[in-house]
C-alpha cells in the first residue's frame, strides 16, 4: 500500500529519481533544516560530493547565501587558510553547526 505523505524523505528521494531518470526535472521543494521554511531547493549542489548534495536538499538558498557571507567573517577572524585541510574541516564544521545538519 502506497501512503503519499510528504516526508522530507520522499521528497528528498523525488529529487534524486526525477533528475536521473526523467530529464524533465523542476525545481523541486525542500523544508529547509535551518528555517523550516518549504521553498525551492539551490538550483545545484554548492559544494562537490556528499555534502553538496544534502545541503542541496536540506538547506534553502536564503540559508545557504546566510552561511556564505558568515564564512567570510569566520574565515577573516580566525585567520583560516582553506589551503589547509585541518582549517577546511574546521569551517565544514562550523558550517554544520550553523546550518543545523547533523554529522550522521
Ligand atoms: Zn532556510
Amino acid at each position: 500500500m502506497l501512503c503519499e505523505r510528504k516526508s522530507k524523505n520522499t521528497v528528498d528521494y523525488a529529487v534524486q529519481t526525477n533528475k536521473a531518470e526523467k530529464g524533465s526535472w523542476q525545481m523541486a521543494k525542500i523544508t529547509c533544516r535551518r528555517c523550516g521554511r518549504n521553498v525551492e531547493a539551490l538550483s545545484e549542489p554548492p559544494m562537490g560530493g556528499s555534502l553538496g548534495q544534502t545541503i542541496q536538499n536540506q538547506i534553502c538558498p536564503d540559508c545557504w547565501q546566510e552561511w556564505l557571507a558568515q564564512q567570510v567573517l569566520y574565515i577573516n577572524h580566525y585567520g583560516l587558510q582553506l589551503a589547509d585541510p585541518e582549517d577546511r574541516k574546521q569551517l565544514i564544521q562550523v558550517m554544520k553547526e550553523f546550518l543545523g545538519l547533523s554529522t550522521a
